[in-house]
């Protein structure tokens, strides 16, 4: 498999498997997935509609064990804990009966970390990212990007070292998608975060990522790692999309998704 060797890997699968057991028997989900991320990295990760892509991310938020394989941390600092991840799913799931800002500084909230220091970085990103004049309104009151801008404030205030994204921008309209993903993804790659994103779109996927990750039909094993690079005149979606090499991309990941369905 290839790796990137300028910077080194922060975390390495290796032959992944899992299966789901229930009542009805056994499903298996992943089968023999190894690939490398390396620290600030951004990842999309594409395939079927089943295949096991949100499987992949709740074994690397260690919300379920491997049945099979290793997961190898290497910190940049040489420490041997498990990167601190964040997690953000498709729906936004702000409460309601919560200001933006008291939705925003909730993980700080449960995880005790309500420091003057993580304070200001939440402020610093409402104001950043716009939303610091709507911080005493009610989720309801914001457009569906804003919900979505606030949700990734929630969960870059606890400061991860990998963000996961799962389907993050598919309850939106396409209009919204295209300006939230565009949004989302400057505020990562400014952020420097190491981010893994699970996506149907593989537009969006080819705008954000340094590397798309094809799985197959489930059980998922990795069918072909793209390494991406655009030649584009400044950071914006749109000039991602209008990168000469797009079209390219776009097709190879169209043919290897097609024999998949
Ligand atoms: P994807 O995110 O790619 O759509 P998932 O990882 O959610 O796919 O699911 C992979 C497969 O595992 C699917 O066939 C799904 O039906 C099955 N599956 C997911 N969660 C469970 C579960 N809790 N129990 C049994 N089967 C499950
Ligand atoms: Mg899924």
């Amino acid at each position: 498999m290839e790796t990137d060797t300028s910077k080194p890997p922060i975390l390495t699968l290796q032959n992944i498997g899992y299966s789901y057991h229930s009542l009805q028997g056994e499903t298996l989900a992943l089968s023999d997935i190894s690939f490398q991320v390396a620290e600030g990295e951004f990842i999309a990760i594409v395939g079927p509609s089943g295949c096991g892509k949100s499987t992949l991310l709740s074994i690397i938020a260690r919300l379920i064990e491997p049945e099979n394989g290793t997961i190898i941390i290497q910190n940049p600092d040489g420490s041997i804990h498990y990167p601190h991840i964040g997690y953000m799913l498709q729906k936004d799931y702000l409460f309601e009966w919560r200001s933006v800002y008291d939705n925003v500084i909730l993980g700080l909230e449960l995880n005790k970390k309500k420091t003057k220091e993580n304070l200001d970085y939440v402020n610093t990103m409402l104001k950043e990212y716009g939303l610091y004049e709507f911080k005493n309104k009610k989720p309801s009151e914001l457009s569906g990007g804003m919900k979505q801008r606030a949700a990734l404030i929630r969960t870059l205030a606890l400061k991860p070292q990998i963000l996961l994204l799962d389907e993050p921008f598919s309850a939106l309209d396409y209009q919204t998608r295209l300006q939230v993903s565009g949004d989302i993804g400057e505020i990562i790659h400014q952020s420097k975060i190491t981010a893994i994103l699970v996506t149907h779109d593989l537009s969006e996927a080819i705008s954000l990522a340094d590397k798309v990750f094809i799985l197959s039909s489930r059980p998922a094993t990795i069918k072909k790692e793209l390494p991406i690079l655009l030649t584009k005149k400044s950071d914006s979606l749109i000039a991602s999309r209008n990168a000469p090499e797009f079209a390219s991309y776009f097709n190879e990941l169209w043919e290897a998704l097609s024999n998949e369905k």
